[in-house]
């Protein structure tokens, strides 16, 4: 098995699929689940690029 890695979108840290959850607005972003603060969940979901754009043909 290939452990793939991710780069948290919040922290810019490397994490695994383990530790890590998809962006729940579907970005494709990673994002860890430390608990640090502030969540990196949080700080994502500031700039996540799905955040408000139309439904144009997502690719
Ligand atoms: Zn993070
Ligand atoms: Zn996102």
């Amino acid at each position: 098995m290939t452990r793939t890695r991710y780069v948290c979108a919040g922290c810019d840290r490397t994490v695994t699929a383990a530790k890590s959850r998809p962006c729940v607005r579907g970005c494709g972003a990673r994002l860890c689940r430390t608990p640090r603060r502030p969540a990196c969940n949080d700080v994502h979901g500031g700039m996540c690029p799905a955040l408000d754009l139309p439904d144009e043909e997502a690719a």
